[in-house]
């Protein structure tokens, strides 16, 4: 027996570690997704299944509102507590910074959820400002520009104030505020001003250059000191009312925040003892999220809670404004990827179709007295590899193998009985491994062919398209199957995306101690499909994606929970078709069908193709424009 099936499935797959509760497995072995993390779920296999009866087949990412709701309400649940702990003096507002989910639908449910809290928006781009200057937000919640900024940017933001916006332009850089006052004179507004401040504290992790006195973004204490030289001059100081920093995203280590907010606290006192009335010290994003469940530093996690998060933040502020005995600042946070991160999941179908048999049947072919001696010694070690023999025999194996190639390069051997000896070799090495596991055995060379004998499961998604940080920044996201969790999963495995490039695996995995290389999969060569879930994809990813191979957006569908517990679909958003992407591309489909037309008149003219034929061949063309993009369920041939 293989000591893996010792784990329980549930923590083979981590999932107490890095599903925040939302995430279960019923009786029936399914997925379960609590969106209020007790309570009631939602059986994912269940709704892909109600799903592709609505023609709404896999890929397709189901978002769940309900989690957003649930995440703004923990983030100000964990400021109140911790401003009740500390006896903080002042309050806490939240923004969300819209680069991290821009989709509408995001937006619309988090401003309807966080209306109760003032809930603002943070941009920074003039197309998002432009969104969120159409948006309904909440009297008092902010509305905060950061970004570099042009003369159109700021004047945007002007129309913000004229529509009674509580708007905060955050300078970037000493000549935005020359800009920026010379559009208060044009229009005799004073928008509410922020300073970005570059802190000497730098971030941890993935982003940790987003920080620090090398960051791109933010003025230096010197650039500060000008900044509110020219304010004075003009007797606009008390327009400053923010202070802003931002040392980078996931910030996987505490210390680092704790580090960071206590130097941005030291700014802010020492430019309130300036006679500045700055009411918002503004934290920035940065909260990280542990999506390995290690609860360590590491690139894929953090060291901290939610909770431990907000203490740390008031506690540091109170601190620092006590000691320098000013007031405590309305404390605001830019905490995107926490909010989001959990609302969405993938779920696709995979399938390892190499036919296990094969190899068996190639091998077992009849050794004669002419073959190689390489070959019938490859035959004698598959036959006679055993538990006590299986490293040494592993060995003889390979030297065997080396022989069998020298001897095809020189041609003295058929295709045939190459074949028959690379067969007969990944025979031994599928039984070596398992002797290894049984005996408990690790090396570096075992872990190797572990590595080189995962199976590969071509997965029906586009990692460029859904999962775009794990090729970019090798950040991990738990996968797992929606069902059959009730059942061992028995196989070693790789994902392999459907696009025609070699960066579109995924071939890391999440694990308490370390990276895992193997995703523990089900055999899926006994029908029906086999679902597997990309969890934690909310944050980024889902607008993040690009059109590699032209594969273009999954089907979507919002799943929410009523009183008694039942889910609903709520609405279903289609995929991208090959048509929309081939327009994507710069060929609108009216175009290809003139083209794809004129195609079909050369073959008719020199009769190589009948008129029939042809009409109907464009009819089907043209339908297909709606195809979509990803791979449809096949109906199997008989085998
Ligand atoms: C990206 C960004 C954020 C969001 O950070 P998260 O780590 O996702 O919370 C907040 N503020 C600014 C200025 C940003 O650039």
């Amino acid at each position: 027996m293989d000591q893996r099936d010792r784990i329980p499935i549930p923590s083979l797959y981590g999932i107490e570690n890095w599903g925040n509760s939302y995430f279960d497995i019923n009786s029936a072995g399914h997925l379960l997704v609590k969106p209020f993390r007790s309570g009631a779920g939602v059986d994912l296999f269940d709704v892909v299944e109600t799903l592709s009866a609505r023609r709404c087949p896999t890929p397709v990412m189901l978002r769940f509102p309900q989690i957003l709701e649930t995440q703004i309400r923990e983030l100000h649940q964990a400021f109140q507590s911790a401003i009740t702990e500390f006896g903080y003096g002042a309050s806490y507002q939240a923004v969300f910074p819209m680069k991290v989910n821009h989709r509408r639908d995001v937006v619309d449910e988090l401003l309807r959820f966080g209306s109760r809290y003032g809930l603002g928006l943070e941009v920074g781009s003039k197309a998002e400002l432009y969104v969120a200057l159409a948006l309904p937000l909440p009297e008092e919640s902010l509305l905060i520009c950061n970004g570099f900024k042009d003369d159109s940017f700021i004047e945007m933001a002007f129309w913000g104030i004229e529509t009674g916006k509580r708007v905060v332009v955050v300078v970037e850089q000493v000549r935005e505020i020359t800009n920026l006052l010379r559009m208060i004179e044009r229009t005799g507004r004073v928008p509410m001003i922020g300073f970005r401040g570059k802190l000497y504290s730098k971030g941890s992790g993935k982003w940790e250059e987003s920080g620090g006195q090398t960051s791109k973004f933010g003025l230096s204490s010197i650039e500060l000191i000008e900044c509110v030289r020219i304010l004075r001059e003009r007797g606009l100081e008390r327009a400053l009312k923010m202070l802003h920093f931002h040392i980078g995203s996931q910030i996987t280590d505490i210390r680092k925040i704790k580090a960071a907010v206590k130097e941005a606290s030291r700014v802010y006192a020492k430019m309130r003892k300036m006679n500045l009335e700055i009411d918002y010290l503004n934290v920035g994003g940065g909260l990280g999220i542990d999506y390995d469940g290690s609860k360590t530093p590491s690139d894929s996690s953090a060291n901290y809670t939610l909770q431990e998060f907000a203490n740390d933040v008031v506690y540091t502020i109170s601190d620092v404004c006590q000691a320098e005995d000013v007031p405590a600042p309305t404390i605001v946070s830019e905490s995107g990827r926490a909010l989001t991160v959990y609302h969405s999941v993938l779920v696709t179908t995979c399938e390892n179709r190499t036919d296990p048999g094969l190899s068996t049947r190639v091998a077992a072919g009849p050794m004669e007295e002419e073959d190689s001696p390489a070959l019938l010694e490859l035959s004698e070690i598959a036959r006679d590899i055993t538990v006590k023999n299986f490293r040494e025999y592993y060995h003889d194996a390979i030297q065997q193998r080396e022989e069998l190639f020298t001897l095809f390069d020189l041609g003295y051997l058929s295709l045939e009985n190459r074949a028959r000896g690379e067969a007969l070799f990944e025979e031994i090495c599928e039984r070596a491994l398992r002797f290894a596991r049984q005996a408990n055995y690790q090396s570096d060379e075992f872990e190797l062919l572990e590595k080189a004998l995962r199976k590969k499961y071509v997965a029906n998604f586009s990692v460029f398209q859904s999962v775009p940080d794990f090729w970019s920044v090798g950040l991990l996201f738990p996968v797992l199957p929606i069902h059959r969790l009730n059942e061992y999963p028995s196989e070693y495995g790789v994902l392999v995306d459907l696009t025609c490039d070699s960066d579109g695996t995924i071939d890391s995995f999440v694990d308490v101690k370390e990276i895992k290389e193997i995703l523990e999969l089900h055999p899926t060569t006994d029908g029906g499909p086999y679902y597997i879930a990309i969890c934690l994809l909310g944050a980024y990813q889902d607008v993040m994606g690009d059109y590699h191979n032209l594969f273009g957006t999954v089907n979507e569908a919002q799943v929410v929970l009523d009183e008694r517990g039942q889910y609903h679909v709520r609405k279903i958003v289609r995929g991208d078709g090959v048509g929309e992407m081939g327009g994507i591309a710069g060929y609108p489909p009216a175009d290809l069908a003139r083209g794809f037309s004129a195609r079909i008149e050369a073959m008719v003219r020199s009769r190589r193709l009948s008129e029939e034929k042809a009409a109907a061949l464009l009819e089907e063309y043209r339908k297909r424009s709606g195809e979509p993009t990803y791979l449809g369920q096949s109906v199997d041939p008989p085998r």
